[in-house]
């Protein structure tokens, strides 16, 4: 039998793109199933995403991941997108059905998985605060409001921006959502089971930032959950760990938007175990 020495390829495409660790956890999963499968994390600017996008039609790839700043700009450079990137309006997993390329986001979806496995919570019926109203807030907004949730407040410091995304999500998925503007010091309500950081604060390098929340009010059953994973332990889980709140890193949502992405490209379920460690490693915790 003759062997194959043809690779299949996946590619993340964005600008900045050198940091981004997914190739890592994607690599890893390959290798542990086998697969002759590559991942490559690849530098393209807004201006030739038209390119990169037909190019890897014309290459085969089986999926592509998309970051900043490509998730909007490519929805109209595919055949098809899923319901929910839809309603989110963005997306950040494209996989290859045929010769057709159809857009899903799995952003919200890794952070639901992380809520209810890690943290072990149901969403359902729970009352939510996320802070932000950028492309993280609304996948996760979206997702939370699929899985029922009975009250979610968006809290953002751009009024325009989390009204427009209030009224939007409203028109597009019917449920409880409500936005409130951030002005100061922002008192974690008594009644909040999930408070989630969906902004950019506490990013790498300011890892010292925090967003200006006042943890104290929280009440105690609080899950603090964060969708920025570098570092893996913001300054804001830090100080809610501190308080005894129980937390959620983002590095739970990344594993489960890259497990969830592994799945649609390759129909196989990948080691995540594997996946977590070599995050874990390109992290260095
Ligand atoms: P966007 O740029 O789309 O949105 C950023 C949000 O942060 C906006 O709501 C913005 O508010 C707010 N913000 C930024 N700086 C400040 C500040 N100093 N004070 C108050 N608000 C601020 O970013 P994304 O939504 O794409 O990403 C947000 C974070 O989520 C990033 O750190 C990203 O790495 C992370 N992320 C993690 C994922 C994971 O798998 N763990 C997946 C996707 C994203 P305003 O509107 O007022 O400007």
């Amino acid at each position: 039998m003759g062997k194959n020495f043809k690779a299949e390829l996946v590619a993340c495409f964005g600008q900045p793109v050198a940091e981004n660790p997914t190739g890592e956890m994607q690599e890893a999963a390959f290798r542990h199933a086998g697969l002759q499968w590559r991942y490559l994390t690849v530098e393209v600017p807004a201006e030739g995403l038209a390119a990169a996008v037909a190019g890897a039609r014309a290459m085969g790839f089986q999926g592509l991941n998309l970051t900043i700043p490509h998730k909007v700009a490519v929805i109209p450079l595919l055949d098809e997108i899923s319901r929910e990137a839809a309603v989110i309006g963005a997306v950040n997993t494209v996989r290859r059905s045929g010769d057709r390329f159809i857009g899903e986001n799995t952003d919200g979806k890794g952070f639901l998985r992380g809520v209810t496995q890690d943290a072990g919570v149901e969403p359902k019926g729970k009352r939510v605060v996320v802070l932000g109203a950028g492309g993280a807030s609304r996948a996760i907004a979206t997702e939370l409001l699929l899985a029922g949730v009975a009250d979610l407040l968006v809290v953002n410091r751009g009024v325009a921006r989390g009204e427009a995304m209030v009224a939007d999500l409203t028109g597009k998925v019917n449920g409880p959502i409500r936005f409130a503007p951030w002005e100061g010091v922002f008192d974690v309500p008594e009644w909040a089971d999930l408070l989630v950081n969906a902004t950019s604060i506490g990013l790498y390098p300011d890892v010292e930032a925090m967003p200006e929340v006042n943890l104290a009010t929280a009440g105690p059953r609080c899950l603090v959950c964060d969708a920025v994973f570098n570092p893996p332990e913001t300054r804001l889980l830090r100080t809610a760990r501190e308080r005894g709140l129980r937390v959620l890193d983002g590095l739970s949502m990344l594993v489960y938007q890259g497990v969830a992405g592994f799945q649609l490209w390759t129909g196989r379920n990948p080691d995540e175990q594997a996946m977590r460690r070599a995050l874990e490693a390109a992290f260095g915790v």
